[in-house]
């Protein structure tokens, strides 16, 4: 396809990220001059002065889109917001605080040109800096790989481009708690992937909080793997095939007429089995509640306002 002859989208999820957002504008306008492209900026409900410095850009720069949700709805339904409404050939999704650099963007251009749906960009440098959120993530993806059924692109963040095809796919995905990593592996299709090299957050600090941290794993978890579910029964079997033997063990000793049995290794087995069973009992608890809160079949998010030209629907105060 020619440079000229395609639009590109690119989603940029934007949470109190007002001193990034005119300098990332800038970064992607320097790299993309030979192509036509919409950056959608999605306010996931920030409190500072993103939604002005937003309105501002968007005034001047008619490459600038924007929607604006009514409270903090995450990361990903940021993202899904985003490719709801994309118009794009392709689609870019990237982080507001530079850590993904623009200037990867033209070679995730070419490999889609060159016939792949999905181009996944991996951070080349997760192993060099020791920080306790590069080595939980690192667990994570170990862990994940472990447990899911389906491939998982280790290191990847969510920096990627993808053909308008798989954003009709994930425009039509019910799941209310998405994992996107995992969602784009499962798609298929061609699949590519490219080294960046990760930046320091340009300005403020990270909006990933250790609970959105867990709760990111968890859904990446449960949404990918019934492992989990498996292990507990594992686990249970094998316990109850303990306590089985323990208890013929018991008998004997009861028939021998040797009964002296200790309240030390009652106490501790009872504690032990107990703390197994909750563990399994929350386990088990993990899946029913996304059950739950599915087929409530809530909206991912809502609009209050946005000045992509369709027909959103938009809250407003009346
Ligand atoms: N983000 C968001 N909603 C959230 C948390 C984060 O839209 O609830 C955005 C954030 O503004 C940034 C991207 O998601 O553009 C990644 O967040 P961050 O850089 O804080 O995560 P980290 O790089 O530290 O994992
Ligand atoms: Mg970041």
């Amino acid at each position: 396809m020619n440079n000229n002859k395609f639009l590109l989208s690119i989603i940029i999820p934007c949470y109190n990220e007002a001193d990034n957002i005119f300098l990332l504008v800038n970064n992607i306008e320097e790299v993309l001059t030979q192509y036509h492209y919409e950056i959608i900026l999605v306010n996931d409900g920030s409190t500072d002065s993103t939604v002005q410095v937003i309105e501002l850009i968007s005034q001047e720069n008619k490459h600038v889109k924007y929607i604006h949700f009514s409270r903090n709805f995450g990361h990903q339904a940021a993202i899904k917001a985003g490719v709801d409404f994309v118009k794009g050939d392709c689609i870019v999704t990237m982080d507001a605080d530079l850590q993904h650099p623009p200037e990867t963007i033209p070679d995730m251009i070419k490999a889609w040109q060159n016939g792949f749906d999905v181009v996944t960009a991996i951070r080349n440098n997760i192993h060099k800096r020791f920080s306790l959120k590069n080595i939980s993530s690192i667990c994570f993806y170990w862990l994940l790989s472990k447990l899911a059924d389906q491939k998982v692109i280790v290191n990847g963040a969510d920096f990627r481009l993808f053909d308008k095809k798989i954003g009709a796919v994930i425009r039509n995905m019910p799941e209310q708690h998405m994992y996107l990593r995992g969602l784009f592996s499962w798609v298929g299709f061609k699949q590519t992937s490219i080294d960046y090299t990760e930046n320091q957050r340009a300005f403020g600090k990270t909006k990933y909080s250790a609970k959105k941290m867990f709760q990111l794993a968890s859904h990446g978890i449960t949404a990918f793997s019934i492992k989990p579910l498996r292990i507990s029964l594992a686990i249970g079997v094998l316990f109850a095939l303990l306590a089985f033997s323990y208890g013929i063990y018991a008998l004997i000793i009861m028939l021998l007429g040797a009964a002296v049995s200790g309240w030390t290794s009652i106490i501790a087995s009872i504690l032990f089995l107990a703390g197994i069973q909750l563990m399994v009992l929350g386990v088990m608890g993990e899946y029913i509640g996304k059950l739950y809160i599915q087929n409530k079949q809530r909206p991912h998010y809502l609009i209050t306002a946005t000045n992509i030209e369709e027909n959103i629907k938009v809250l407003t105060k009346p």
